[in-house]
C-alpha cells in the first residue's frame, strides 16, 4: 500500500520548515515538498535584522538552513520534486509531482510569493543581462558601477542599501512621492550618500544592446521622459502568489488563499501557511508562526477524524 503521510507541506520556506518542524514534534508522519531548493524567498535576503534573537550574523540562508536542520531532528522527511496537480477533496489528499505521487491526510499549503515583473519594454529581453529581481543574488556583478532601484517597499529601500555595498551609486525610482518602506529604513537610505531618489516616476523602457545601459523614466506628474544611465536595473514591486495550482479548488482573493486565524483553508483538510495566504504582514516571523498554527491545526484535524 502507498504510504500515506500524516501531513505533506508544499514548499520549503520558513512557513513549510516551520510546520514541518510543529507537526514532526507532534509525532507526525511529515513530509515537505519544494520544488527548487529548500529555504524559499528568505535565502535570497543577505541580512534578517529582525527577526528576533538574530542579533548578527544572521542571514537568510543561514536561518532557513538551522529551521531545516531543526525539522529534520524531529523527523521531517524532505522531497525534491515539481507539484504539477492536486487534488485536495476528500479525506486522502493526493498530490502529484512530475516524480512521483504522493498522499495524506491534510495538506499545508507554503507556496509563497514570486517577485513581481515592472511591466516596462525590455525588461524580459534585459532579465539577467542588468536587469534584475534580487540583490543578494546579482550585486556583486554591479561593483563600482551605476545601478537603479524601482520600488518604495521595505524591499526596495532594503535592498538599495545592501546595493550600495557594490555599487557606485544606487537610485531609487519611485512611482510616489513618499516611500511605503518602514521609517527606520527610510531614515538609513536619507542618511546614505550613495542613493539618491526620482519621485513620481517609472520606468518606460530598459534599453540596451547585448546588456542594460539606460532606462528611460517618465515622471508622472510633468509627462516628462528623461534617460538615466545605469548598468543594472533591480525591479522590487512586491509579490505574486504561487497559487496557481489551487485556482477553482481553494478560496482565493487577489490570488492569496483565504484561511481563518488557524491556517484553515476553505476546504477541510486543508491549511496555507506563510506569504501565500491573504494577510497584511509578510516577514520571516509571520510566516514561522503560520507555519507553527498550521502544522497544530493539521494536528486538531486528524485527532477529530481519526
Ligand atoms: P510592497 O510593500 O508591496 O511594495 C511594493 C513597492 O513597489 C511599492 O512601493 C509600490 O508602490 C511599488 N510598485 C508596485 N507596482 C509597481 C509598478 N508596476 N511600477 C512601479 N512601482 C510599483 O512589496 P515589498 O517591498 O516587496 O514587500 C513585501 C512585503 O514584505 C511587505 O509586507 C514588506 O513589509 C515585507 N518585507 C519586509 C522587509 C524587512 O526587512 N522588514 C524586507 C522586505 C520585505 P506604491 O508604494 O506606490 O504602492
Amino acid at each position: 500500500m502507498e504510504k500515506i503521510y500524516d501531513t505533506i507541506i508544499i514548499g520549503g520556506g520558513p512557513a513549510g520548515l516551520s510546520a514541518g518542524l510543529y507537526a514532526a514534534r507532534s509525532k507526525m508522519n511529515t513530509l515537505i515538498i519544494e520544488g527548487v531548493k529548500f529555504g524559499g524567498q528568505v535565502t535570497s535576503t543577505y541580512e534578517i535584522e529582525n527577526y528576533p534573537g538574530s542579533i548578527e550574523n544572521c542571514t537568510g540562508p543561514s536561518l532557513s538552513e538551522r529551521i531545516k536542520k531543526q525539522a529534520e531532528e524531529f523527523g521531517t522527511k524532505f522531497s525534491v520534486d515539481q507539484i504539477i496537480d492536486v487534488n485536495l477533496e476528500g479525506d486522502t489528499k493526493i498530490i502529484k509531482g512530475k516524480k512521483d505521487s504522493y498522499e495524506a491526510k491534510t495538506v499545508i499549503i507554503c507556496t509563497g510569493a514570486n517577485p513581481r515583473l515592472g511591466g516596462f519594454k525590455g525588461e524580459l529581453e534585459l532579465r539577467g543581462k542588468g536587469v534584475a529581481y534580487c540583490a543578494t543574488c546579482d550585486a556583486d556583478f554591479f561593483t563600482d558601477l551605476d545601478v537603479a532601484v524601482i520600488g518604495g517597499g521595505d524591499s526596495a529601500v532594503k535592498e538599495a542599501i545592501y546595493l550600495t555595498k557594490f555599487a557606485k551609486h544606487v537610485t531609487v525610482i519611485h512611482r510616489r512621492d513618499s516611500l511605503r518602506a518602514s521609517k527606520s529604513l527610510q531614515e538609513k537610505a536619507f542618511a546614505n550618500s550613495k542613493i539618491s531618489f526620482i519621485w513620481n516616476s517609472v520606468v518606460e523602457e530598459a534599453i540596451g544592446k547585448d546588456g542594460l545601459e539606460k532606462v528611460l523614466i517618465k515622471n508622472k506628474l510633468t509627462d516628462e521622459s528623461s534617460e538615466l544611465k545605469v548598468d543594472g536595473c533591480f525591479v522590487f514591486v512586491g509579490y505574486d502568489p504561487v497559487t496557481q495550482l489551487f485556482e477553482g479548488k481553494l478560496s482565493l482573493e487577489k490570488g492569496y488563499i483565504v484561511t481563518d486565524e488557524d491556517m484553515r483553508t476553505s476546504v477541510s483538510g486543508v491549511f496555507a501557511a506563510g506569504d501565500v495566504r491573504k494577510k497584511s504582514l509578510r516577514q520571516v516571523i509571520t510566516a514561522t508562526a503560520d507555519g507553527a498554527i498550521a502544522a497544530t491545526s493539521a494536528e486538531h484535524y486528524i485527532e477529530e477524524h481519526s
